[in-house]
């Protein structure tokens, strides 16, 4: 049996930002702010038994609500990869932020799993207080309890094997449940950070997202993904940054492969590599 998964981050929305709200406490690093983008993806991870998404992103109209546009919709994004709703199997909810969880009601044959940690904890006795509660959509919340109730929702503790070869592991600081997905492609390990990692510089530089449950276990968290990333067959994604566009080979608009690193110092050879290489070039989207 072939378990090796295609992987692949769909991006559906970019939003304008800057650093100073992107990083806890920017202030002590004393840089200067500057713009930067914070990149919206849902991960599409499939092989020839199984579809899954890891998280659906936000919904349109409450995404709306908060600014924040979908400049793609995660179906139109999936057909560019030949998948159709009816076709996804699961959805993995990393947490339960508006962003990852918005569009659940899509996929009609899905089952879907979260954190028990995670749950507990958006449905528990201080879930309503407003410093809490504005990450959530109360009406998200009682979709993912409804899920519970009609036996779609699988609840994981610690690290468990969701099918051969994706892996899901709790790891909080951001959330008290927020899962990674690990998944075994054929060129190796593909990390989804979802946001247990949202920038490449959280996990490289030691620099503290702006939203957190618990500060000290997100660091401890980025030790343990430096380690991840460092091993010759392991990749850790983040979940909103646009330097994955130009890590990995773009393959339809705003689809990535992730099983596809791109050697950004690789210099290429023959004439017809210099082609291809530029215009793989003009083809990447760019970025501040
Ligand atoms: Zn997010």
């Amino acid at each position: 049996m072939n378990s090796a998964y295609e992987v692949f981050a769909l991006r559906y929305a970019t939003l304008k930002w800057s650093r100073s709200k992107a990083y806890h406490c920017y202030g002590v690093y004393g840089e200067e702010d500057s713009s930067c983008d914070l990149d919206y993806y849902f991960w599409l991870v499939r092989n020839g038994e199984r579809t899954v998404l890891v998280d659906c992103g936000f919904d349109d109209e409450r995404g709306g609500a908060r600014n924040r546009l979908q400049q793609t919709s995660p179906l139109e994004l999936l057909s560019r990869m030949g998948t159709r709703a009816e076709d996804v199997d699961h959805v993995v909810l990393s947490h339960m932020h508006y962003d990852h969880i918005g569009n659940i009601d899509l996929f009609p044959n899905a089952t879907f799993s979260m954190a028990r940690a995670e749950l507990e904890y958006w449905t528990g006795p201080y879930s309503d207080r407003p410093t809490i509660a504005w990450p959530v959509e109360s009406e998200e919340v009682r979709m993912v309890q409804q899920l519970a109730s009609q036996e779609r929702l699988e609840l994981v503790e610690n690290s468990y094997e969701l099918f051969p070869g994706l892996v899901l592991t709790q790891v909080p600081g951001h959330t008290p449940g927020q899962l990674v997905a690990e998944v075994s492609s054929a060129s190796g390990r593909v990390v989804l950070a979802s946001d247990a990692v949202h920038f490449y510089d959280e996990m490289n530089l030691d620099r503290p997202f702006s939203t957190f449950h618990d500060l000290a276990a997100m660091y401890r968290s980025y030790e343990m993904f430096r380690d991840l990333d460092a091993r010759p067959d392991t990749l850790v994604v983040p979940g909103h940054d646009p330097d994955v566009t130009r890590k990995f080979e773009v393959v339809a608009d705003q689809c990535i492969d992730l099983t596809r690193p791109v050697d950004l110092d690789e210099r290429p050879r023959s004439e017809a590599e210099l082609v291809e290489a530029a215009h793989r070039l003009a083809q990447r989207p760019r970025h501040c």
